[in-house]
């Protein structure tokens, strides 16, 4: 039996309608730019992962692993796969399978979707989209603040006010580790008075723990032991230098000394940028220095930093600003009616096209009358009209849609009229 009931999307999985798709496009162009004028490449990796890359990358005691992983064995032939939750972890192993950092250090991106099995609300999905930049094989704050002033540049290019920058160190792998024993001596002291997560956090994942949004635990977090107290003078030095070249640019930023991230590699320099205006889904970029990962994934020891941002997000933030979707781009909608017309209409929209124009050929017939129709409310520069009479004379009607006589014209006239038409639209 048939189950005639339209398919729907999975849950917190978009489609992006056209209507839609077009700012896309627009940030898509803007990004990329961005990238380049600060010498990114570009990389593409697989949608799906080993289970064990992000296991060992983002580490078991994380939200994501924990919680949010699409994860599930090839039933072909039962390999353990996981759609991939974010890029970082992905990047690394690509770079290291190919041997990328031999010899040199890689400042790369990418961009696509990422799955993480999360409860569907604004600015928060199943399937998103990020925009993800790594600096591999870079030890100095210069990398770490470059990536911020740069962030700051697509701000100002996207024209969106209204964020702020958050900063803090995470130290290195003694300092936390010194950290990580007071933290759990600390927690330990309150016993029952901890809720559910951070009991569960205390002995895997204590540095967690500060990140718990629960009301009642704020008192008791408020008074934990502050790793800034354990720092190591060269983490100091560097977080100093990152603040140093910050300053120098005029990039305002807030020190949040509870901010550790959702991941576990992080550790040095990690970095936020919020809005208050998308209500709890306020992050709209995030990044920092993890200089362990690579060692972690199987690599030979290299510093690195990256950081990603929400596209979901941040086109919402846009949008909120007044910001619409561009109009399809178009120059030309041909009309024809007739058959000797209908084939030079075809031969002039190639022509046209090889003019560079782009040009949206009528199809399907219909009277005049209705062609124009479909042409006024396309978002075209001008009509070109095509009749049998015209065609048998050889020309063809050039009808401006925004203003202007329409002029009989030789169809090898067109492209120089119609670009000058385009110009001053
Ligand atoms: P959050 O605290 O909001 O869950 P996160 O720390 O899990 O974010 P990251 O892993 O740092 O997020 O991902 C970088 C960016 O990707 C976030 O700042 C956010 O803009 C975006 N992002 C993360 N998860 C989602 C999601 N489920 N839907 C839409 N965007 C997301
Ligand atoms: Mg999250």
């Amino acid at each position: 039996m048939s189950d005639n009931k339209t398919l729907q999307a999975v849950k917190g999985m978009n489609d992006i309608l056209p209507d839609e798709a077009g700012l896309w496009l627009w940030f898509e162009d803007v990004v990329r730019a961005w990238l380049e004028s600060y010498g990114y490449r570009n990389i593409r990796m697989p949608l799906l992962e080993p289970t064990a890359l992000f296991k060992r990358a983002i580490g078991e005691v994380t939200d994501i692993v924990e919680k949010e992983m699409y994860s599930f064995a090839d039933a072909l032939n039962g390999d353990h796969l996981t759609l991939r939750p974010e890029g970082t972890a992905s990047c690394v192993r690509a770079v290291l399978q190919h041997n990328l950092l031999y010899n040199a250090p890689q400042r790369l991106y990418y961009s696509g979707a990422m799955f993480r099995h999360e409860r569907p609300q604004k600015g928060r999905y199943r399937q998103f989209h990020q925009i993800g930049v790594e600096a591999l094989g870079f030890a100095g704050p210069d990398i770490d603040a470059e990536m911020i002033l740069m962030c700051a540049r697509l701000w100002r290019k996207l024209g969106i006010r209204d964020v702020t920058l958050q900063i803090n160190t995470l130290g290195d792998t003694t300092a936390r580790q010194r950290h990580r024993d007071k933290l759990i001596a600390y927690f330990e002291q309150f016993g029952s008075d901890l809720d559910a997560d951070a009991t569960r956090r205390l002995h895997s994942n204590p540095l967690r723990i500060l990140d718990s949004k629960n009301p009642a635990m704020q008192e008791i977090i408020a008074g934990a032991p502050k790793l800034m107290d354990e720092l190591d003078e060269e983490a100091i030095q560097h977080f100093a230098a990152v603040q140093e070249i910050l300053k120098r640019h005029d990039v305002a930023y807030e020190i949040n000394t509870r901010l550790v991230r959702g991941l576990d590699y992080y550790n040095r320099t990690v970095f936020e940028w919020v809005t208050t205006r998308l209500g709890a889904q306020g992050t709209i970029c995030a990044g920092g220095r993890f200089d362990g990962l690579i060692e972690q994934i199987g690599g030979k020891p290299q510093p690195a930093c990256g950081f990603a941002m929400g596209i979901e997000r941040l086109l919402a933030l846009l949008q909120e600003d007044g910001m619409e979707n561009p109009p399809a781009p178009l120059d030309v909608y041909v009309v024809h009616q007739g058959e000797l017309a209908s084939s030079m209409a075809f031969v002039v929209a190639e022509q046209l096209r090889d003019a560079g124009l782009r040009v949206l050929l009528h199809c399907g017939g219909g009277s005049f009358k209705s062609q124009m129709k479909k042409a006024d409310s396309s978002n075209a520069a001008c009509a070109v009209i095509i009749g049998d009479d015209e065609a048998r004379a050889g020309l063809v009607t050039l009808k401006p849609l925004r203003g202007g006589e329409q002029l009989q014209v030789v169809p090898g006239e067109l492209p120089g009229t119609i670009g000058e038409l385009v110009k001053l639209g």
